[in-house]
């Protein structure tokens, strides 16, 4: 089978790289890729925006199977036209990916089909949006843009003049959308669902780290580091958060006339009343797939197209090593604001001698031929072991081996997970 991953990132390259062990799979291409991928893919220069370019692909390289790794294109519609043009598809529809696209159209949802949440308004004025703050929520307070924002439109205002300035932010050009949520407590960890619109199939769990600087401070990033599994998720934890939170969300969405296909990741907090969801992800994480994918021990293809073709039910469970997986992220200096572009990088052959895999995000190859960063995240270094522990020390000793003068990673990942481990 001939299969298209869609995407550039840390996240495809992890996608590449596990498709590409499947012995389901005859060609992969990938659009438009990056180096790393080039190592598994055949790149091919489609521009994912241009849906009729993208099916006419299909059709020319008997496409059976197109994975769309980022939420752009599946907020934009491509899974639709290409569903339409007969190509199975591993992500959801348009309509299906406002579960990550608009957080309004989640929290309704959650109100009706009685899903833990946070409870919420929608605002869509700024005198409603301050109102609130008065009067239904407390502080903090969490004020967040209702579309995509790249982690950028969520903002946990500890008093009220953040809260008012947040508020102003969103509502300074006409047309703002915003959801003013009370603030949950508890510990985050992401699990990640596969489904085809009927079945659900668990795909693991994992916790990142989203601010740039060690223990967890300075500003938010795309993510610097996450490891798998989340223990803090036990087996009771999760089989809570399917029965109430993502079985419902499922069935909620096919009564609805759109069922979701492809991989549901629900952001939860673990409160003291049980989980909650802070959000939906319609698409796998970054940089949380390149740990599960290093721990996922079936056949992607497979599985994927499964759920492509609505045949999950049939499928066996995905099975994951007992190993923990852990990956550090090594920026561009600068990141998360302008990142330094064309630093150069080496020695990853070196780092990958003792078994950890360093996946590419924004890498491109340079006017000498050699690898240089192209992005803000460059790489992820990706590791296991019995322990996060283990996996921690793997990590950091591949990451010893990468030469990256302009580049900065954080020393501490896992670190939560650690002190458990050894308290
Ligand atoms: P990203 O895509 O980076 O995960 P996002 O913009 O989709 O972020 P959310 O995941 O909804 O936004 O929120 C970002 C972060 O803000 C969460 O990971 C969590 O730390 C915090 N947060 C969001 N909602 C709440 C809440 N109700 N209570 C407490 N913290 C919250």
């Amino acid at each position: 089978m001939n299969v298209l991953l869609i995407g550039s990132g840390g996240r495809e390259h992890a996608l590449a790289w596990k498709l590409a062990q499947s012995p389901t799979l005859d060609t992969l291409f990938a659009a438009p890729g990056n180096p790393g991928i080039a190592r598994h893919a055949t790149l091919v220069a489609l521009d994912a925006a241009d849906h009729g370019a993208v099916a006419a692909f299909c059709r020319e390289q008997a496409i059976g199977l197109v994975v769309i790794g980022p939420e752009a294109p599946l907020v934009d519609g491509l899974a639709d036209t290409l569903r339409m043009a007969g190509v199975p598809v591993f992500g959801p529809s348009a309509a299906a990916a406002r579960l990550e696209g608009s957080k309004g159209f989640t929290k309704d949802l959650c109100a009706r089909a009685g899903i833990p949440t946070a409870g919420y308004i929608r605002v869509t004025d700024r005198d409603t949006a301050v109102a609130a703050l008065g009067g239904t929520f407390g502080l903090p307070v969490v004020i967040k843009a209702d579309g995509l924002a790249a982690g950028k439109g969520v903002t946990v205002a500890m008093t009220r003049d953040e809260a008012l300035a947040a508020i102003d932010a969103l509502f300074a050009e006409p047309g703002g959308e915003a959801v003013i949520e009370e603030f949950l407590t508890g510990e985050e960890a992401s699990l990640f669902v596969l489904t085809d619109g009927t079945h659900l199939a668990p795909f693991g769990s994992a916790q990142d780290h989203k601010r740039v600087g060690e223990g967890d401070t300075g500003p938010n990033t795309g993510g610097m580091g996450a490891y798998s599994p989340a223990r803090v998720l036990t087996p009771a934890l999760e089989a809570q958060a399917i029965d109430t939170i993502v079985r419902p969300t499922v069935e909620a969405l096919r009564a609805d006339g759109m069922p979701f296909v492809g991989v549901l990741y629900a952001g939860l907090m673990l409160t003291p009343q049980g989980p909650k969801l802070i959000e939906y992800n319609a698409r796998f994480g970054d940089p949380e797939t390149q740990v599960l994918m290093l721990r996922f021990q079936g056949d992607l293809v497979a599985l994927m197209l499964a759920a492509a073709e609505g045949r999950l039910a049939g499928e066996a469970a995905p099975v994951f090593s007992a190993d923990c997986a852990l990956t550090v992220v090594m920026a561009a200096q600068g990141y998360p604001g302008e990142p330094k572009k064309g630093g150069a990088i080496a020695g990853i052959e070196a780092a990958e001698a003792d078994g950890a895999v360093v996946f590419q995000a924004g890498t491109a190859t340079g006017a000498e031929g050699g690898l240089v960063a192209a992005g803000g995240r460059v790489l992820a270094v990706t590791a296991a072991g019995p322990s996060v522990a283990a996996a921690q020390a793997a990590a950091y000793r591949a990451v010893d081996r990468i030469v990256m003068p302009e580049g900065f990673c954080r020393r501490d990942i896992g670190w939560r997970e650690i002190a458990r481990e050894q308290g």
